[in-house]
């Protein structure tokens, strides 16, 4: 089973990600997450990608092809699947995702839209700022990110709708709640 999730950023993904991976033994591959290990490390690759993390803008498509091939050929074998998270984050990267794909003979089983307004977004993302401490969470570097979803990403959920892959899930919810309407949608796949 290979998903894709997509959502804005404070959705919820990376904490219903962790559930959904350990429940259906899938590999999580968070672009966000490599991308901030890279620049942990300080590697190259890292520090192209530094700054444009900072502004809340996407890294180019090189960069992530790069990493994503990386972390399929070293993980393919261990898991029952990927779980996709924060990649593809537009209708290119989709097709990138699909040729990708095709070439290891396997398929999405589904995508699930975390759907959360935006004054919730806000919120959420303040706090997690004062809790984590993450760089590109301050108010404006948000908005900036918020835009990318809004023209780049969002435009996925067609994409994926046309394709009947796409299901979507009320992110406002409490986790627990999130976790078992996935789990009953993933269940049925
Ligand atoms: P968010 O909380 O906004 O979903 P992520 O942790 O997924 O954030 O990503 C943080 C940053 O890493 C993004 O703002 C972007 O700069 C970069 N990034 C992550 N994934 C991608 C991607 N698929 N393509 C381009 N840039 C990406």
């Amino acid at each position: 089973m290979n998903l894709i999730l997509i959502g804005p950023p404070g959705a919820g993904k990376g904490t219903q990600a962790k559930s959904i991976c350990e429940k259906f033994n899938l590999c999580h591959l968070s672009t966000g997450d490599i991308l901030r290990n890279e620049v942990l490390k300080q590697t190259d690759l890292g520090k192209q990608a530094k700054d444009i993390i900072d502004k809340g803008e996407l890294v180019s498509n090189e960069i992530i092809l790069e990493i994503i091939k990386k972390f399929i050929s070293i993980n393919m074998n261990n898991y029952k699947g990927f779980l996709f998270d924060g990649f593809p984050r537009s209708e290119d990267q989709a097709d990138m995702l699909n040729n990708l794909l095709e070439e290891i003979k396997v398929g999405i089983s589904k995508v699930i839209l975390l759907d959360v307004d935006q004054s919730i977004l806000l919120q959420r993302i303040n706090k997690r700022k004062e809790e984590e401490g993450r760089d590109d969470d301050s108010e404006e570097i948000l908005k900036s990110r918020l835009d990318v979803y809004l023209t780049q990403t969002q435009p996925l959920i067609d994409y994926y709708s046309n394709l009947k892959l796409l299901e979507k899930v009320d992110g406002t919810m409490e986790i627990i709640q999130v976790n078992q309407r996935i789990n009953s949608i993933l269940e049925a796949v």
